[in-house]
């Protein structure tokens, strides 16, 4: 025979829960779970030097077999974080804070 937990019921469960300390220890650590999930899984643009960008550039005339002889940096708050090819091939440095698979 089936026996269904009533409203009563749920509200003594509930109160048990609190009383006994696991909820909110439980719900601390979702939030914290959920922060680290959002930390390691944001991108983050990373800063170049000239020659980093230089480099990247020509790699990228060799991926593509790209001709052009001139590219730009791209700078956001005055710093290089890409370039922009002759081509209009434009390359922004992303990079995850924490890198898993190194
Ligand atoms: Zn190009």
């Amino acid at each position: 025979m089936l026996r269904y937990i009533d409203v009563e019921d749920m509200a003594q469960i509930l109160d048990a829960l609190f009383s006994s300390g696991v909820l909110i220890p439980a719900i601390w650590l979702s939030l914290g779970l959920a922060t680290a999930w959002f930390l390691l899984s944001a991108k983050r643009v990373v800063p170049l030097t000239t020659k980093e960008a230089e480099t990247l550039w020509k790699v990228h005339k060799q991926q593509m077999q790209c001709n052009a002889d001139g590219w730009r940096e791209i700078v956001r708050n005055e710093k290089i974080v890409g370039f922009e090819c002759e081509c209009g091939h434009k390359h922004i440095q992303k990079k995850h804070i924490i890198t898993i698979n190194a």
